[in-house]
């Protein structure tokens, strides 16, 4: 096999492994976790491939990616849905999205607005926490 195939081959994998780092866990890792996790199986890969890689799978719509309080997080569930995230620990839980559509929506659409899409979040204290801040106070 010449260097280029090579090269190509082990970018498919790594591209795989970053993918499967994502996909199977809903904690919506970021670039740092997702490194800790691939170089078990890749101990040489470098912090810079996971970002190319994370970057490419963004690209090519296999992969989601959001700032949360300076962070790039990743999501590998493409199906709408909500968020909710804790202040705290930086917990990020999906949450199934209901069919209805918002009042907020039904207004924007009746002023002649062309909505495409929405981003909801709840934010707060996850229930581990919030039993930590109950016993604390
Ligand atoms: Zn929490
Ligand atoms: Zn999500």
């Amino acid at each position: 096999m010449d260097a280029t195939r090579r090269t190509a081959r082990r970018s498919t994998r790594q591209q795989r492994l970053v993918f499967e780092a994502v996909s199977t866990t809903r904690s919506h890792p970021t670039a740092e976790w997702v490194y800790e996790a691939v170089r078990r199986e890749l101990p040489r890969v470098s912090l810079g491939t996971i970002y190319r890689n994370l970057q490419r799978l963004v690209e090519e719509g296999r992969l989601r990616s959001f700032e949360r309080a300076g962070l790039t997080r990743y999501d590998a569930d493409l199906e709408l849905h909500d968020h909710f995230s804790c202040v705290r620990c930086g917990l990020l839980m999906d949450i199934p999205r209901a069919p209805e559509v918002l009042p907020a929506e039904r207004r924007l659409r009746a002023r002649g607005f062309a909505v495409e899409g929405r981003t909801l979040e709840f934010h707060g204290l996850c229930r581990k926490c919030r039993r930590g801040a109950s016993s604390n106070g």
